[in-house]
């Protein structure tokens, strides 16, 4: 690994100019999963680290009804499944926080370090997506939100000017009759990339008879995570009970655009995108009739 400058501010304000000063090659730390491995392998030239972990509002985690959730971009992934809140209300974040590697990333991985890592298979960011979920960024010219959906924009490039630090990422409080489910395919247990990987939400009217409306996210089957407007419009205003959800299925092997890798063919992922679609709703469905 190239020797580089570290640094680890305690405040908000002091880890933006350092981020700033730092130049091109300053990058923003949090449990260090992706970055120290990619930094490791030569595949990311770092001259510059800025710890962003000591950081009060990059490790908060506050949920009410009103606001929502808000997840400091530095939590990792242990202490989001082991909030009761989080588990009650938010079980679509909750599959996806609980596969990322095993127990020991667990306890260092954050979702606000998989958002920015952007990668198309990152597991953390279809339900950030199907939940719209929005990331609150700040640098030297101020804050602004950005959709989870447009953060990615390349294979390991986010939205993100020179300077800006991803703070906290906000998900809405889910309305009546909601569920989401996210899941993924890897041919072992777990520590693996997905293949493919499908998040759903949706939410059913009063009598959870029908779908009111309904988000459907895609992972490892584009250069970036891919939210799929057309399946989840498919759904609105269909009954449960329906064809609707072979439909959405089929929207989604349209918009997804994979390739052939180690992992698996292009046709192959193009039929996981279709069952797992299925069974992503099935089970999003579930959770909002159970509500
Ligand atoms: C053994 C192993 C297994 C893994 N398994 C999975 C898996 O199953 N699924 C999966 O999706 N991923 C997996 N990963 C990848 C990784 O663990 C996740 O992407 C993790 O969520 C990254 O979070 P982090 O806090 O470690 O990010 P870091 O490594 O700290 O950062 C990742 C990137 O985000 C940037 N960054 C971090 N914080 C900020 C911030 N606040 N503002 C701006 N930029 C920031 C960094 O500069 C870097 O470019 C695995 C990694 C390993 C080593």
């Amino acid at each position: 690994m190239k020797p580089f400058e570290y640094v680890k501010p305690n405040t908000l304000a002091e880890a933006i100019s350092a981020l700033d000063a730092g130049g091109e090659d300053a990058r923003a730390l949090s449990g260090g999963t992706d970055l120290i491995v990619q930094m490791r392998a030569g595949r990311n030239v770092v001259g510059n680290v800025i710890d962003v972990k000591g950081v009060t509002e990059t490790n908060v985690i506050s949920h009410s009804k009103k606001d929502g959730l808000t997840i400091g971009s530095s939590v990792p992934c242990y202490r989001i499944y082991n909030d009761e809140g989080i588990k009650k209300t938010y079980a679509g974040l909750v599959d996806s926080v609980s596969i990322i590697g095993g127990t020991g990333i667990q306890g260092r991985a954050s979702l606000g370090g998989n958002l920015c890592n952007a990668a198309p298979s990152g597991d953390g960011i279809q339900s950030l997506i199907i939940l719209g979920a929005v990331a609150n960024v700040e640098g030297p010219n101020g804050a602004r939100q950005i959709a989870t959906e447009d953060f990615c924009t390349a294979p390991g490039q986010n939205a993100l000017n020179p300077g800006e630090l991803l703070v906290s990422l906000s998900v809405p409080e889910p309305e009546s009759n909601a569920g989401a489910h996210y899941l993924r395919f890897i041919p072992r247990n777990e520590m693996d990339i997905a293949v493919v990987g499908v998040g759903a939400s949706v939410v059913l009217d009063a009598e959870k008879k029908s779908i009111v409306s309904a988000r459907i996210s895609l992972a490892s089957v584009a250069p970036t995570p891919l939210f799929v407007e057309a399946a989840g419009d498919a759904l609105k205003g269909t009954e449960i009970a329906s064809d609707s959800v072979e439909k959405a299925a089929i929207f989604a092997q349209e918009a997804a655009r994979p390739i052939d890798d180690m992992r698996g063919t292009a046709d192959y992922r193009l039929h996981l995108v279709g069952v797992l679609t299925k069974r992503a709703l099935k089970v999003a469905i579930e959770r909002a009739e159970n509500q």
